[in-house]
């Protein structure tokens, strides 16, 4: 590749999803992601959708495919410090201006971020367009605790979490019922993304429990 070229990135046909462009060419998006991407065989937690906002233009994505810059508003990523570099790789062919990142990575190193992303959101955050209203590049994510998780964008299906004596039919899923904590155990990151403990209002809880409730799920709902 010559020199100049680099600016341009490595976008290829290979790398788009022609069905994904071409599909109802829907604008403003708003796309969730993960990074490393998601392996379903491996489970998946997906913070992220806690993050997303509400509204029709806004989704998740299990895959980090290349988005057209044009119809996205803003790139929601969660980066976890073993998607690193498989972030790197993607932001480097979209536009900074509208990737927003969050997770233990940004939070423990946010200034790895600043070539890549208009805002790094540390710590949880749940009121997305609060968060990253705040001035400057690194901002303390918001949480208000009015809103259920995006789990429409999401099949809880694909949340198989190692839990001893699950068996392959039953769905389990969790719910984070507080977050922090004030200790400072070596090996864990938890009082690093957010080192108080706080409750979530148990009416808020409540309602994430009947949102995962349907008649017909033989359902695990662990609480934690
Ligand atoms: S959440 Fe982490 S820091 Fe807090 S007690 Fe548990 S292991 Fe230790």
């Amino acid at each position: 590749m010559l020199e100049k070229d680099k600016e341009y990135g490595e976008k290829t046909w290979r790398k788009i999803e022609f069905k994904d462009i071409f599909s109802d060419r829907k604008r403003n998006r708003i796309i969730g992601m993960t990074f490393p991407s998601s392996n379903i065989k491996l489970g998946l937690e997906p913070s992220v959708i806690t993050v997303l906002p509400e509204g029709d233009n806004v989704e998740y994505s299990l895959k980090n495919i290349d988005f057209n810059d044009n119809d996205v508003r803003l790139y929601v990523c969660s980066v976890y410090i073993s998607g690193y570099d498989e972030f790197v790789s993607w932001a480097f062919r979209h536009n900074k201006n509208k990737i927003i990142v969050g997770g233990y990575q940004p939070t423990i190193f946010p200034e790895e971020f600043e070539r890549y992303a208009f805002k790094i959101v540390q710590g949880p955050c749940d009121d997305l367009f609060e968060t990253i209203k705040q001035p400057g590049q690194i901002v303390t994510g918001i949480t208000n605790y009015k809103r259920v998780p995006r789990y429409d964008l999401y099949k809880v299906q694909w949340n198989q979490q190692i839990i001893p004596d699950k068996k392959p039919d039953d769905i389990v899923t969790s719910i984070n019922t507080s977050q922090g904590c004030p200790f400072r155990c070596d090996f864990c990151c938890t009082p690093i993304m957010s080192p108080k403990l706080i409750s979530k209002p148990i009416k808020l809880v409540q309602r994430e429990v009947d949102y995962l409730k349907t008649p017909t799920s033989k359902m695990v709902v662990y609480q934690r």
